[in-house]
């Protein structure tokens, strides 16, 4: 049977904002020894402003973010959210013919009869693109139209306004790591850990490479110590299902995080999980 004051615990922690989907949970994150972050939308805001749209000479900038926006316009990504929002032209859904959509990659589109690519180098690489060296800090998406290179879109994403605090608490709370994995591109991700004060980081990762590496870290805790992965995404919801305990933004993230996480920060701020560890250590203290 459960003690009556893991139930005091939970709901400690819900009427503050964190939802513990069980005893159990709360109970391994008093444990929590690695604590994994999925980057943008869970330590960013994932509300990109387009920057700059830098093209080839002859080619307009506005022709490739209307193409970029009718291509993005039926994904949830932040991504594409944050460019349909900066794009000032309408898009016209009866010209987009077909969609698919890469995970950690980018989209592919028919708009216009016309096969357009979305996303990063990998996408390009994939597709046989030649697209120039971007050395800018920011995320970068390339625009390619039927086979050729047209362009990229430099966006800045900033990061939560908490997410220093809640790594620097998360430190002092006992975690012994702080691992940011992130489909991003090395320079973004590095700007990024550098600014939070998180120890580690890994970059340039699809969704299934974010499994792995948390297999990885569970074959390298030490004695009971459990790993924590927080997320938001779609294609997070594999990595919050392996973490021992997978913890999910419960205002922007994706439904299928929510539904795969064991807790839910309802009001997306990573500072809620040290606060959390904090209720699950005394909870603990409490009952044994
Ligand atoms: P993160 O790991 O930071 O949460 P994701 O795994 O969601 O990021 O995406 C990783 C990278 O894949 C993005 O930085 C972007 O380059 C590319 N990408 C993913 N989805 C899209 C999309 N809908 N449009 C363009 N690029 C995308
Ligand atoms: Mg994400």
């Amino acid at each position: 049977s459960v003690p009556l004051s893991f139930f005091g615990g939970i709901g400690a922690a819900s009427r503050n904002g964190v939802l513990v989907k069980g005893s159990s949970y709360l109970e391994a994150l008093g444990d929590v020894g690695i604590v994994a972050f999925d980057k943008t939308g869970t330590l960013t805001n994932g509300t990109f402003g387009v920057v700059a749209v830098h093209t080839p000479e002859g080619v307009d900038p506005e022709y490739v973010l209307s193409y970029a926006a009718h291509a993005e316009a039926n994904s949830n990504h932040p991504i594409a959210i944050s460019l349909r929002e900066s794009y000032a032209g309408v898009v016209d859904e009866s010209c987009i013919e077909h969609v698919e959509e890469h995970g950690g990659k980018g989209v592919y589109a028919l708009v216009s009869a016309h096969k357009v690519l979305v996303g990063n180098d990998r996408l390009m690489d994939e597709a046989r693109i030649e697209y120039p060296n971007c050395e800018l800090v920011g995320t970068i998406l390339h625009v390619a139209i039927d086979g050729e290179y047209v362009g990229h879109i430099v966006i800045a994403d900033v990061v939560k306004e908490d997410a220093k605090d809640a790594i620097a608490a998360l430190h002092a709370s006992g975690a012994k790591r702080t691992v940011m994995l992130t489909g991003d591109r090395e320079e973004v991700a590095a700007a990024v850990a550098d600014e939070l004060g998180v120890a580690e980081y890994r970059a340039q990762l699809l969704p299934q490479d974010k499994v792995s590496i948390i297999e990885e870290l569970l074959a390298q805790v030490e004695g009971k110590d459990k790993v924590a992965f927080v997320g938001d995404g779609v294609n997070d919801a594999p990595v919050l299902m392996r973490a021992d305990i997978g913890i999910a933004m419960g205002a922007m993230g994706s439904d299928a995080a929510i539904e795969a996480a064991d807790i839910v920060l309802m009001d997306d701020r990573p500072a809620k999980i040290a606060y959390a560890i904090r209720v699950a250590r005394k909870t603990m203290g409490i009952v044994r």
